[in-house]
């Protein structure tokens, strides 16, 4: 996937939610039918030979590129979810954000030790919700974890969250 044709068809809208914050809309990347099969045929490609047993995708934007890919590499799909969400019984990590913390869940039978987990989202910022989802992957004994975000701010240096073992890769870096 052109990374020209990405940062084109990626809306900006300055102050949201609250003042100051630029919000990059994935919204309008997955609107554009081109678009979508770009960056599922693109995903897909990165990571058919890593035998991915696992998708977990992370409320809610990650579940749109992060479902489709699953159902692309052959492998199951795992919502990672905020609390009070999921209906059968949890594991959960909590995370500092800016002001304040917050929490993520995944059914406790959701991946096992036999699973290769990919996780995905669709934004790097500080890292934090993506290190707390790779803690409960690792928590379930997943056998390896990739991690993968469509773009990535790299001013926030949010890889450093991240054990250094970890593969992260990122399409498009702002
Ligand atoms: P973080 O845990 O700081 O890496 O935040 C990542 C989560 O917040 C992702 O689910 C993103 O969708 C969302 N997010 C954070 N900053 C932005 C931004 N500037 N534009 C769009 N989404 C963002």
């Amino acid at each position: 996937m052109n990374k020209e044709t990405l940062r084109k068809n990626l809306r900006e809208i300055p102050d949201f939610p609250k003042p100051g914050i630029l919000f990059y809309d994935v919204t309008t990347l997955f609107k554009n039918a081109e678009c979508l099969q770009g960056l599922i045929d693109e995903l897909y490609e990165m990571y058919k030979d890593k035998g991915i047993t696992k998708v977990v995708g992370i409320e809610s934007r990650g579940f749109i590129l992060g479902g489709a890919l699953a159902a692309r590499l052959g492998a199951g799909f795992i919502m990672a979810r905020k609390p009070g969400k999921l209906p059968a019984e949890v594991i959960e990590e909590t995370y500092a954000k800016e002001y304040g913390t917050d929490t993520i869940q995944i059914h406790r039978d959701a991946i096992d030790e036999n699973d290769v987990v990919l996780l995905h989202d669709d934004l790097l910022a500080t890292g934090g919700t993506m290190a707390a989802t790779h803690r409960l992957v690792k928590k379930c004994g997943a056998k390896q974890a990739y991690i993968n975000f469509v773009i990535e701010l790299k001013g926030l240096n949010g890889r450093k969250a991240f054990p250094e073992d970890v593969e992260v890769t990122t399409l498009l870096q702002l």
